[in-house]
């Protein structure tokens, strides 16, 4: 695929994969940003099922039900003045998605093959269109697997967890740091051991331990596995 690419990145597709926590949408925000691509986060369209769960009383143990509400959703990713965001069926839905306990449950309903299905669907489309920097567990794995580059970041949980608690505080939330721990310990566990999709890098994706870097470092390591491939 990368051979129809030119230099000037026409069409450029990128794939970020890691655990939560890892830096994962900074990175991919500010290339999509760097490169003229759109934005797509997957864990939002995860998210976003759960929301609609909690709205229509689906349970989460009804994968034909959650496969209904995914597949019949609208989901619109926007940039704001305050950065990019996620509106559900036209509504701004980027704070609630975020809400505790919405990862747990999108974590849980991940591991549908029914429901991995339509998000895959939807996913695949937005990466025919080109020019993406899609985010995910699976995306260099299962959803693009033809991705120009592909990118899986890894950091220690600790500081994960660390990094959690910032953004957190930074929006005038306290939540305990060893709670985050605890969540982002449970929530690996369920997408590293899950039989569809699981959170493993793609054999020919460059994997950079994010622990010790700054976002600018990693940025730039991104930018010269681009160059190398005359992507950049
Ligand atoms: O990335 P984020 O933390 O928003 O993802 C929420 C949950 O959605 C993850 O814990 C994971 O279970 C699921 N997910 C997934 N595949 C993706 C993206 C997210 O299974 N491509």
């Amino acid at each position: 695929m990368s051979g129809r690419r030119d230099k000037s990145g026409e069409g450029l597709v990128i794939a970020i994969d890691g655990p939560s926590g890892v830096g994962k949408s900074t990175i991919s925000q500010s290339l999509a940003e760097r490169f003229g691509c759109r934005y797509v986060d997957t864990g939002a369209m995860y998210r976003a099922v759960a929301l609609l769960a909690r709205q229509k009383s689906v349970s989460l143990e009804d994968p034909e039900g959650l496969a209904e509400l995914g597949g019949g959703m609208e989901i619109e990713f926007v940039v704001t003045s305050e950065g990019p965001g996620v509106k559900l069926q036209g509504e701004d839905v980027s704070l609630s998605l975020r809400l505790p306990g919405v990862s747990e449950e999108a974590s849980r309903l991940s591991r549908f093959p029914e429901v991995r299905e339509v998000l895959v669907e939807k996913q695949r489309e937005l990466g025919r269109q080109g020019r993406v920097v899609m985010e995910g567990r699976d995306i260099g794995t299962v959803v693009l697997p033809d991705a120009d580059l592909k990118v899986f970041l890894e950091a220690e949980a600790e500081e994960r967890a660390k990094r959690r608690y910032l953004q957190w505080k930074e929006k005038g939330i306290e939540v305990p740091q060893d709670q985050l721990a605890k969540e982002i310990v449970s929530r690996d566990q369920r997408d590293k051991t899950r039989k569809v999709a699981p959170l493993v890098p793609a054999a020919d994706a460059a994997v950079i331990d994010t622990t010790r870097l700054t976002p600018d470092q990693v940025l730039g390591r991104i930018h010269a596995l681009l160059e190398e491939r005359g992507l950049a």
